[in-house]
């Protein structure tokens, strides 16, 4: 693997990459466990370790193979991620029925599992079926588990699994991995009004968000989306409603990009496959629920959404919160500057510490599976509105009675 080749999460992410490398040359890839926050690189890493491990020609070469593992449709590569909070026992189930069976096409395979530290203690069933799989795979099978929050991982997967820390980026490296993508200062200012320091400071540590925002595609869209919704409901511009239809229109288009994704790699799949093996994998798709993993990476894209937007409302936030203190230097996003510190001087500025705790809480409560998401939105985007305009003074908490003026309902019904 050569550094021209590689992604540019790794090239930012240099120790890791050679801790990651030293382990696959020496054999000891049996169990991985990357660590650290999704947009640092653990999941460019897992990708390498599967071309190393798929790849006829050791993943150096960018074949067929490797491309197919890079685009996660290859039917030895199975890619477990987690319906909206957390994997679901079936999820796990599946992987472990996969490694009991022979490769489709590579001498061995490999499972990647996304947010492995959900898989929590109440759900011990889950956790000792992967337990199981770790500690006697039929064939050669290398896990790589991928965990936020590696502390969190059950102890006794991980205490079998190598770690491998990937630490948030620091904005130089960002700044370089953005350049390694191709990216210039000119090209970067022209797309977005921010150099390329500024972008990685909006990227806040997070490779994956940083090329969004320079690329100007979804995160940019974004987050542009959301910031012109918060300010225009902070001045009253806009109906707070106007800020909960962006976001929840926001997740349902998610949703639906999901959907066909999903779609378009299975074909993706059959399209290198002779007649005769793409109708036996279309039988086991179907046997493993196919649809329902359709609908579970649409959820998990819904609520994936959802929080990213909610992410941005509490970047803007802090730096209402900067301002508000004197401390513009801090700000992440600088150029929307005028209108954070405009907010700030108003009756918003002492309530951003407010702001955040309802954007917090919001966060947490659609975490859980039963969550009413409108209904979350709608109150959310009320009670920021009521915050930045000064109609309230604090916020209500669970629990606790609501400390609005008389006369004013932030309940949405
Ligand atoms: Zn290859």
């Amino acid at each position: 693997m050569t550094a021209d080749v590689l992604d540019s999460a790794l090239v930012a992410q240099p120790r890791a990459l050679r801790t990651l490398e030293r382990l696959v040359e020496e054999g000891r890839a049996h169990a991985l466990l990357l660590s650290g926050r999704a947009g640092s690189g653990p999941a460019a890493a897992a990708a390498v370790v599967a071309q190393r491990v798929l790849c006829p020609n050791g993943g150096r070469d960018g074949c067929d193979v490797c491309a197919r593992v890079a685009r996660r449709v290859h039917p030895d590569l199975h890619w477990v991620a987690p319906e909206g909070g957390s994997l679901a026992i079936d999820q796990v189930r599946r992987v472990v029925d996969v490694v009991t069976r022979m490769p489709f096409e590579a001498d061995a395979q490999v499972v990647v599992i996304e947010s492995a530290d959900t898989l929590s203690s109440d759900n011990a069933d889950a956790g000792n079926s992967l337990l199981k799989a770790l500690e006697e795979p039929a064939g050669r099978v290398v896990f790589v588990l991928l965990a936020e929050r590696p502390a969190r991982v059950l102890p006794t997967i991980r205490s079998r699994a190598i770690e491998v820390a990937f630490h948030p980026i620091p904005d130089h490296l960002l700044v370089e991995a953005l350049r390694h993508d191709g990216l210039d200062e000119a090209t970067a200012a022209a797309a977005t009004g921010l150099d390329l320091a500024g972008i990685a400071r909006a990227a806040r540590g997070d490779l994956q968000r940083a090329r969004s925002i320079a690329a100007g595609d979804a995160d940019a869209q974004r987050r542009g989306d959301m910031f012109t919704a918060m300010y225009a409901i902070a001045t009253s511009a806009n109906a707070p409603s106007f800020l909960a239809e962006r976001v929840l229109s926001r997740a349902s288009a998610a949703s639906e990009v999901a959907t066909r994704a999903a779609t378009i790699e299975f074909e993706a799949m059959l399209e290198h496959m002779d007649a005769a093996a793409a109708r036996s994998f279309k039988a086991k798709s179907n046997d493993d629920g196919m649809e329902k993993r359709t609908a579970r990476r649409a959820r998990k894209a819904r609520v994936g959404e959802l929080r990213a937007c909610l992410d941005d409302l509490a970047s803007w936030w802090r730096d209402v919160l900067a301002a508000s203190v004197g401390a513009p230097d801090a700000t992440t996003n600088s150029d929307r500057l005028a209108q954070t510190q405009l907010v700030a001087d108003g009756p918003g500025g002492s309530r951003a510490v407010a702001a955040l705790d309802a954007i917090d809480e919001a966060a947490a409560r659609l975490q859980l599976n039963n969550a009413d998401e409108p209904v979350t939105i709608g109150a959310l985007a009320a009670e920021l509105a009521a915050l930045a305009g000064g109609r309230i003074r604090a916020r209500r908490t669970l629990g606790a009675p609501a400390r609005t003026p008389a006369g004013y309902d932030l309940s949405l019904g």
